[in-house]
């Protein structure tokens, strides 16, 4: 993409409105426009990360089985009202219709996939089966002030899985497990399963993964030696530093910010939609059911928190709106020809979309401070840059946005043949 033609611009100064790293960064640098208070809305880069984060998780949770549906986001109020959470969950947004009728906004997705399973799951034959989505959801928050990390409106994928068995959910619990540490991995971030409570869902124990950054709102506890992980507040542990599930580790503390959570739901949801299946000797019996989400927004500040700078945002590569900018340094227009750099640049360009490499062009008249302060707010994670210098020796200057190590490149090279 051409960068002269891209309506949104950039900003100096960060918006007074804002307190959180990742909104400061994210609406400087033109990704997101702010509507209010703990709501925005995705401009072109914005909208390209968060389809990308989504495409990760979409791939993984599509190769543990998931079929992805799209639900309704405007519910009716019978359904909240059959499962109590009506009145229970205050976060809930309400409507009232103009006939008086009520409704819901969607916060999740239970009181209507409940429904949808109980429609076509009938015999054991039909289990297990897990149905997710990626959509908008909708939480009424008395305060919003940590910029996309938590607000009102955001992006999530959550799955809902129906089983037969305890046995075969906690099969599919640790599928799941592993999948989501392949997504934040795939994401270039660190992540940990903790166990914790399971809130206003359920009363059985939940998993929660937290990302290791310093930004994080949550102080953990993690073992060097295994897999155990708690939340510094629920931990039951005497010592600091041992760990008591191997008696072997060293116990690590660290901050950190959830981006996943997975409830086991039991019978509620089956009890309270009636839904029941035919087992193997023709009797009824209920699913277990599990609830498995992901902030995708959430996870798109996280990303901005843990590797953003003091110059703007930092991409890890498989999340960033595209792997190249391409930054030409015109020496100016004057004279009759044109302008030997603009036309190597231009050569470039059209041999990296050609090679299928996404790239941003900044093709426009400006000074290369401006340019260079713009490209390391923008955060892509390669800069290649087409000065006078590059014209006359055919070699580039690629520049890392993540190290900021300079390499030099010629055209083949950076075209990778
Ligand atoms: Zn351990």
């Amino acid at each position: 993409m051409r960068q002269s033609k891209l309506f949104t611009k950039t900003r100096r100064e960060a918006p007074a409105d804002e307190v959180a790293k990742n909104a400061q960064l994210l609406v400087r640098a033109g990704y997101i426009h702010k509507e209010m208070a703990g709501v925005y809305s995705y401009l072109p880069f914005g909208k390209k990360v968060l389809e990308k984060i989504e495409q990760v998780v979409r791939e993984e949770m599509d190769a543990i089985g998931g079929q992805e549906i799209r639900m309704a986001t405007l519910h009716p109020s019978e359904n909240w009202k059959q499962t109590g959470a009506w009145d229970n969950v205050d976060v809930l947004f309400k409507l009232q219709s103009r006939t008086e009728k009520e409704y819901a906004i969607g916060q999740s997705e239970e009181e209507i996939v409940t429904p949808i399973a109980r429609e076509y799951v009938q015999s054991y034959k039909d289990l297990p089966v897990a149905i997710y989505q990626i959509g908008q959801k909708y939480r009424d928050e008395l305060r919003a002030k940590s910029g996309i990390m938590r607000g009102r409106e955001f992006t999530m994928k959550d799955m809902y899985s129906f089983h037969e068995t305890q046995e075969d959910f906690d099969r599919f619990y640790t599928l799941a497990k592993e999948s989501y540490l392949k997504i934040y991995e795939r994401l270039g971030l660190v992540a940990k399963a903790t166990e914790a409570s399971g809130g206003a869902f359920t009363k059985k124990l939940s998993y929660e993964f937290m990302v290791l950054t310093d930004a994080g709102e949550d102080d953990i506890l993690y073992c060097d030696s295994c897999s155990y992980c708690v939340n510094a507040e629920i931990s039951t542990q005497k010592k600091d530093d041992e760990c008591t599930r191997c008696n072997k580790g060293k116990l690590a503390r660290a901050k950190a910010s959830e981006v996943g959570n997975i409830f086991d739901l039991g019978t509620k949801y089956a009890n309270d939609f009636s839904f029941t299946y035919k087992d193997k000797e023709g009797k009824d019996q209920q699913p277990i059911m599990g609830c498995f989400g992901i902030g995708i927004s959430r996870l798109m500040g996280v990303i901005v928190e843990t590797f953003g700078d003091d110059k703007g945002l930092v991409w890890p590569e498989s999340v960033a709106p595209f792997s190249v900018h391409l930054v030409s340094l015109p020496a100016g227009r004057q004279g009759s020809g044109i302008d030997e750099v603009c036309k190597a640049a231009d050569a470039l360009y059209d041999d990296l979309v050609q090679a299928g490499i996404e790239v941003l062009y900044d093709d426009r008249d400006a000074r290369a401070g401006e340019k260079f302060a713009e490209s390391d707010l923008l955060g892509i994670p390669q800069r290649i840059v087409v000065g006078k210098d590059a014209v006359a020796t055919g070699t580039f200057e690629v520049v890392s946005r993540a190290t900021g190590d300079v390499a030099k490149k010629s055209r083949a090279e950076i075209l990778g043949k």
